[in-house]
């Protein structure tokens, strides 16, 4: 199928894409990547008036690193944090999710920004962000705000984005020595979206796992901190019996929904499976 017919915008600056978006309200969406919102147009699923293509604006890519956080545009490409130097030594957990995020040509145009906006529960960087706990810098007409990762997956494909703002960059605050993480998933092929996966980070402090965070994709609506799971770990040392307590902690506190390939218990079955070798990965 095409897209309906649409008018295009490419503003050159953020308060350009902001007074257009003013302008058009929810007639409007904006165009990043496009590696969703095309398909979602050519399916008919959405058929806004206008598309605001901020690919224009340079502001809103590039990684850098200052007062302890790194911070990411929004605008910034998968493949951009895949050759990042910087972000394999500060935030690991995303050069290990983000081979996993479809294949190098859908990697070379589709944004961090993008994904996190567009929320499937499937998706790697969501619940990398849970993970790392990120803080999201969200503009619209009458400044900025700021959002916790995880304050703003709301339902599924839905966020707390409001339809007038542009998420402008991600920071992460920067970990400390003894920080380790993993990023498993299981997909039916290389590249598709997962059927279950889990970021997973801790500390290791005398060999007990401290500040534990384990984030859940493809088993919700939205990704999923599992504080229950992340609980029966904090504290303790590698151990099958911490494992199986987690294990069972994670059974109580996911409710996955079905999909064409999977009911929901072999995605607790899976997300659990995933979680004991996140946790061996991390304690080796
Ligand atoms: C075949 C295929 C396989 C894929 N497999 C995976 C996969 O395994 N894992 C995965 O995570 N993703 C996968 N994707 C999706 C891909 O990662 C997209 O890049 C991503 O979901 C959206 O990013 P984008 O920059 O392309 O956004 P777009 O498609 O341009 O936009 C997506 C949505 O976000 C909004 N938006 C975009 N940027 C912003 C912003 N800065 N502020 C506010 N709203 C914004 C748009 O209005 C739109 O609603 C796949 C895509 C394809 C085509």
């Amino acid at each position: 199928m095409k897209a309906p017919k649409f008018a295009y915008a490419k503003p050159a600056t953020l308060p350009a894409a902001l007074a257009l978006l003013d302008q058009h309200g929810e007639e409007a969406k904006v165009l990043a990547g496009g590696q969703s919102l095309v398909a979602t147009l050519n399916m008919r699923l959405s058929s806004p008036a206008i598309l605001i293509d901020i690919t224009g604006i340079a502001a809103l890519s590039g990684i850098s690193t200052a007062n302890g956080k790194v911070r990411i545009g929004a605008l910034t490409r998968h493949c951009d944090i895949e050759r990042s130097a910087e972000i394999a030594k500060s935030v690991p957990l995303l050069a290990q999710a983000v081979g996993q995020i479809a294949h190098a040509a859908i990697r070379n145009a589709g944004t961090l920004g993008g994904s996190i906006a567009f929320a499937d529960p499937a998706a790697e960087w969501p619940a990398c962000m849970l993970a790392v706990d990120a803080e999201f810098i969200i503009a619209g007409k009458s400044g900025e705000r700021r959002v916790q990762a995880r304050d703003f997956f709301k339902g599924l494909y839905t966020t707390a984005l409001q339809p007038k703002e542009i998420l402008v960059a991600i920071e992460i605050p920067l970990l400390g020595a003894g920080y380790r993480s993993a990023f498993l998933e299981l997909a039916r092929r290389h590249g598709d979206y997962a059927i279950a996966g889990v970021a997973a980070i801790a500390k290791l402090d005398a060999g007990k796992f401290r500040d534990v965070r384990l984030a859940y994709l493809g088993v919700g609506a939205t990704p999923i901190l599992a504080k229950g799971a992340m609980a029966a770990i904090e504290g303790n040392a590698y151990s099958a019996e911490v494992v199986a307590a987690a294990q069972q902690a994670l059974g109580r506190e996911l409710d996955p929904i079905g999909d064409l390939y999977s009911a929901p218990p072999t995605k607790t079955h899976l997300a659990r499976v995933l979680t004991g070798r996140a946790l061996a990965a991390i304690a080796a």
